[in-house]
């Protein structure tokens, strides 16, 4: 019989499970959530195979890598991935991998990029299949409305995930000028852009014409944009 190694990890965003097979990582999620059971099927089916409480050296090296990644020291993985599921689920989580550390996506742009507009609802359906959380990293999925939407590991551990990376990502307002026109949504919900001769705030990917750099100061949300006097945009609408 197939054997698929796995290990339960406490962490300080909760206790994990990690399992391998063929020295690759094919589960890295929450011990505790709803559907644990769901996920370890089919993992369990579509390997054929069973899971036997066992440690092994890509178990260690993901160990390893998720405390990095905890205290801030490592924004990328490094481990042979084994991605369990449908060929659409594989696309949207192959997807999901190109959402940058300290970004953020929707499941509206997910489908986007996988060429598949009409797919929002299954691409977010895909996204909450997700078995190897923090590396394909469906924290960096909110809502298009800027709201955080569910998480496996619960609302509050998304929040500090996202947190911790923006924290360490943090941009200078150089980079955040040079990214703005662009029309790219990654970085919406990051920061927002105030334009002191029009006193209107922006989200990064806002469509209207880019003002000047003297022009422009950064707040880290809408409510301190807001606080300072400006409002809201009629064509991004933040
Ligand atoms: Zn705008």
């Amino acid at each position: 019989m197939n054997k698929i190694n796995f290990q339960y990890y406490k962490t300080k965003i909760g206790e994990l499970i990690l399992g391998s097979f063929d020295k690759k990582l094919c589960l890295l999620d929450f011990r505790y959530r709803k559907m644990r059971t769901t996920v370890d099927n089919r993992i369990r089916n579509g390997l054929n195979a069973e899971f036997i409480e066992q440690d092994d050296k890509i178990l260690e090296k993901t160990r390893e890598q998720i405390d990095e990644y905890l205290n801030g020291g490592r924004n990328k993985f490094d481990i042979p991935l084994l991605m369990v599921g449908t060929d659409f689920q594989k696309n949207v989580w192959n997807a999901l991998m190109k959402v940058p550390y300290g970004a953020t996506s929707t499941y509206l742009q997910l489908a986007k990029d996988i060429n598949n507009e009409k797919a929002v609802r299954a691409v977010a359906s895909a996204n909450g299949a997700n078995s190897i959380g923090l590396i394909i990293p469906c924290h960096r999925i909110i809502g298009s409305d800027g709201e955080l939407v569910g998480y496996g590991g619960g609302l509050a551990v998304k929040k500090r995930l996202l947190k911790l990376e923006k924290n360490n990502n943090a941009m200078s307002d150089d980079e955040k000028y040079e990214f703005i026109g662009s029309r790219d949504t990654r970085y919406d919900g990051l920061f927002i852009t105030a334009v002191k001769t029009t006193g209107v705030y922006c989200l990064p990917s806002c469509r209207a014409k880019k003002p000047n750099r003297e022009n422009v100061i950064f707040y880290e949300s809408k409510e301190e944009a807001m606080t300072n006097g400006y409002r809201a945009c009629k064509i991004c609408k933040p």
